[in-house]
């Protein structure tokens, strides 16, 4: 009787496995089909002067415009385009499409010199030993000095990387774009690499922020990862800020620039283009 219910369980756990891997298909079909008929879409997220509310960058998150489940956020497929291989040329096309929109902006509204664009690359990106051609064309093309690009990168994909990746890293270095640490804090337990790779910015992720309500020796946690982050000689960029509490204690720390739902969630293009029209000032800690 055991056996036969445990028999019953494998069996039910194979149709589970084939019917997951008949889904994982489909969507990997929809997914190479969405790419070819450009139904995805850029947000932006402004990157805040914490001390002045001044927006100073703006990250791109994409989002899938689903003709049926309509907006389908980017945890949902980019997990499955990165095991599938689609994120290189879904990757192209958000970097190309992000650039180029900024080439535009830089046209149509005021910009301070000292504005970064930050687009986020997958590891799988990061090791085509193609990437930095691509970049650099798409820079090319579009007129864009360099600086204004920064790319963010994971903590897990930078710290595994291999020989491909460091090539990368170094080559779009000395390209002029900046390269920033994504989700500081999350993916790993050493520090020393933070010396030894070449990034210049540090963007912490929100569980660090969002782990510190209020209490004393968190807020020395926090102080200390800000410290740590400048020792090394990086600037920090807060994620996840929600509220006007969080800004004052970060600025009090040290820290100049952040974003989050307390400044502005990410917002499509025209909603992005009239905050910078406007030279909106978001809401700072002072
Ligand atoms: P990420 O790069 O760490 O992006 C930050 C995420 O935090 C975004 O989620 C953003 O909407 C969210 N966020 C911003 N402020 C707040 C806040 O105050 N509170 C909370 N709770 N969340 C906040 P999103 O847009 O869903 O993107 C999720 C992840 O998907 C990104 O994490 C990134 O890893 C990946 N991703 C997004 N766009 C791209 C892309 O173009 N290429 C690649 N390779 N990955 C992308
Ligand atoms: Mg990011
Ligand atoms: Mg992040
Ligand atoms: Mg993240």
């Amino acid at each position: 009787e055991a056996k036969k219910t445990r028999r019953g369980g494998v069996k039910v756990f194979q149709e589970r496995m084939l019917y997951s891997r008949q889904l994982h298909n489909q969507m990997a079909t929809e997914l190479r089909d969405a790419i070819a008929a450009g139904e995805f879409t850029l947000y932006y997220q402004p990157v805040v002067d914490l001390a002045s509310g001044e927006i100073r960058g703006a990250e791109v998150l994409v989002r899938w415009n689903h003709p049926q489940r309509g907006l389908v956020m980017p945890d949902e497929f980019i997990p499955l385009a990165e095991e599938t291989g689609l994120i290189i040329d879904l990757g192209r096309w958000i970097l190309c499409e992000a650039v180029m929109t900024f080439a535009r902006w830089r046209e149509t509204v005021p910009l301070s010199s000292d504005f970064r664009l930050r687009v986020n690359v997958s590891v799988a990106e990061l090791q085509r030993i193609d990437l930095v051609d691509y970049v650099r064309e798409v820079l090319r093309d579009s007129l864009i000095d360099p600086a204004f690009l920064v790319l963010e990168i994971t903590e897990t994909a930078l710290v595994t990387g291999g020989d491909v990746e460091t090539y990368s890293l170094l080559s779009l270095k000395s390209l002029g774009i900046g390269i920033e640490i994504d989700d500081f804090g999350t993916g790993y337990s050493s520090i020393s690499y933070l010396r030894n790779l070449p990034v210049s910015m540090v963007k912490v992720d929100r569980s660090i922020l969002s782990q510190s309500s209020g209490n004393i020796s968190q807020n020395e946690f926090i102080a200390a990862v800000i410290q740590l982050i400048r020792a090394a000689g990086l600037d920090a960029v807060f994620e996840g800020i929600e509220t006007k509490v969080q800004v004052e204690r970060l600025l009090e720390m040290g820290c100049v620039s952040g974003q989050g739902y307390y400044f502005s969630r990410p917002v499509p293009e025209a909603a992005m283009l009239e905050l910078l029209r406007n030279s909106v000032r978001l809401p700072a800690g002072v």
